[in-house]
C-alpha cells in the first residue's frame, strides 16, 4: 500500500472488551463485511447501521434511554428517536401526524418556537385551533366542532405561566374524537411526569434543557407508544426531513441523564423555597409555581406530578420598566434565554421569549409586562434568594 493510502485508510479497530461508558462514535457511515450483509441491513432483516442520518450507536443509545425513561411502567417500552433539536422533534412529529386539511388543537401559552411552527404549518394546509386546555368542556367543544382535529398538542406545565392540564382526561377526550395526544414534556421530564402512562400517544422533548442539564448542546427527542406508527410514520419523516441528532449531543445527553433524578429533586426543593420566599415579598404581586398549595390547577398537579420542578414565574408590582430594571440588578442569577441548567437562569418573557406576540394576546395568556421567569438551579438556595432580594431592593417601584 502506498504512503498516501496508509494515511487515508483507518486501521481495524481492535475490540477486546467494551468501554465502561457509551463511546462517542463519530462516523457518517458503517462498513459492510459483504454485499449480502449490506443488503440484509438495508432491508431490515438483520440489525445494523447504515448511514449516520438513519442511526448511530451513540445516538441510538440516547434514544433508547429516553424511551426507557418515558415508557417506564408500560407493558412495552416506548420507541425513541434522538433529534437535532427540540424543534426538530416537534416538527418531525407534527409533519408525520398532520396532512393538508387536518388541524392541531393547542393552547396560547406554548413555547414560542412551537407556537410559531404551528402557525407556519398553515402554509401546508394544517390549521390551528386554540383552547384553554385546563377547561375540559372547552376542549371537548372544540373536538366536537372540528372533527378534522388530528392532534391535540400541549405543554404542561406551560411556558412561562406554569399552568397544568389534566393529561389522562385530555388523552381520553382526544381518543374519543379520533385525535392523538402529543405532549411536550421538557419542563417536567419523565422523573416528574410520564405522559405516556397517562394515555398520551407521543412525547417530545427539548433535551437541550433538563436532560442535558448543563447548557452544553442543542438536541431533542421523540418517544412514541405505538410500534407500527413509529415504524411507518415517524421513522421515514425523521430520516428524510434531516432532523436526526448527532453523536456528540447524544453523548452529552447520556451523561446528563445519569444525574437527572438527583437534579430534578434539588431543582424542585430549591424552586419551592424560592417560590415561598417570593410570595412574602412586598414587590411581588403573584407567584406561579406548581408546588404552591393555592395553584389554580393543584388538583391536576396532585394527580400527575411526582415533584414540582425547577420552573417558576412571578409578577412584579409595576410594569415593563420594573421588570427590566429587576433583570439588570441580578448578579448571581444569569440573564439568558434558556432553562433547565444546573445554574439559575432568568428571563423576561415580555422583552425576550414572547416579544413577537402582540401585547393583547400575550396579556390574554397571562404573560404580563412585569412577569419574570426563573429556572431555579441546584446551587445553595440561600445564594439564589439573596440575589433576588438584593435585586428587588434595588428596583424601586
Ligand atoms: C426550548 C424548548 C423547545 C425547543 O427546543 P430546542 O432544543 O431549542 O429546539 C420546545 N419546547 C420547550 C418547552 C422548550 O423549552
Amino acid at each position: 500500500m502506498k504512503l498516501s493510502s496508509l494515511a487515508t485508510r483507518d486501521p481495524a479497530v481492535p475490540t477486546f472488551n467494551p468501554p465502561h461508558q457509551v463511546p462517542l462514535v463519530a462516523a457518517s457511515s458503517f462498513v459492510f463485511e459483504s454485499i449480502e450483509q449490506g443488503m440484509s441491513i438495508f432491508d431490515g432483516s438483520v440489525p445494523g447501521h447504515l448511514y449516520g442520518r438513519f442511526g448511530n450507536p451513540t445516538v441510538d443509545a440516547a434514544a433508547a434511554k429516553i424511551a426507557a425513561l418515558e415508557g417506564y411502567g408500560l407493558e412495552e417500552p416506548g420507541y425513541g428517536l434522538f433529534c437535532a433539536s427540540g424543534m426538530a422533534a416537534i416538527a418531525t412529529t407534527l409533519i408525520a401526524l398532520c396532512g393538508p386539511g387536518s388541524k392541531i388543537l393547542t393552547h396560547g401559552d406554548l413555547y414560542g418556537g412551537s407556537s410559531s411552527l404551528i402557525d407556519q404549518l398553515a402554509a401546508q394546509g394544517i390549521g390551528r385551533i386554540d383552547a384553554d386546555i385546563r377547561n375540559c368542556e372547552e376542549v371537548e367543544d372544540k373536538l366536537t366542532e372540528h372533527p378534522e382535529i388530528a392532534v391535540v398538542y400541549l405543554e404542561t406545565p406551560s411556558n412561562p405561566t406554569l399552568r397544568c392540564a389534566d393529561l389522562a382526561y385530555i388523552a381520553d377526550l382526544a381518543h374519543h374524537y379520533g385525535a392523538l395526544l402529543v405532549v411536550d414534556n421538557t419542563f417536567a421530564t419523565p422523573i416528574i411526569q410520564q405522559p405516556l402512562l397517562l394515555g398520551a400517544d407521543i412525547v417530545v422533548h427539548s433535551t437541550t434543557k433538563y436532560m442535558n442539564g448543563h447548557g452544553t448542546g442543542i438536541a431533542g427527542a421523540i418517544v412514541c407508544r405505538d410500534q407500527e406508527f413509529f415504524e411507518e410514520k415517524l421513522k421515514p419523516i425523521y430520516r428524510l426531513y434531516g432532523g436526526s441528532g448527532n453523536p456528540w449531543d447524544a453523548w452529552l445527553v447520556l451523561n446528563g441523564l445519569k444525574t437527572l433524578p438527583l437534579r430534578m429533586e434539588r431543582h424542585s426543593d430549591n424552586a419551592l423555597r424560592v417560590a415561598e420566599h417570593l410570595l412574602k415579598h412586598e414587590h411581588v404581586a403573584r407567584v406561579h409555581y406548581p408546588g404552591l398549595p393555592d395553584h389554580t390547577d393543584c388538583a391536576t398537579i396532585g394527580k400527575q406530578m411526582k415533584l414540582h420542578g425547577g420552573m417558576l414565574s412571578f409578577e412584579l408590582k409595576g410594569g415593563l420598566e420594573m421588570g427590566k430594571r429587576f433583570m439588570n440588578q441580578l448578579k448571581f442569577c444569569t440573564l439568558t434565554p434558556t432553562l433547565g441548567d444546573v445554574d439559575t437562569l432568568v428571563l423576561h418573557p415580555a422583552t425576550m421569549s414572547h416579544r413577537g406576540i402582540p401585547r393583547e394576546i400575550r396579556l390574554s395568556h397571562g404573560i404580563t409586562d412585569a412577569l419574570i421567569r426563573l429556572s431555579v438551579g441546584i446551587e445553595d438556595v440561600e445564594d439564589i434568594i439573596e440575589d433576588i432580594d438584593q435585586a428587588l431592593a434595588a428596583t424601586k417601584a
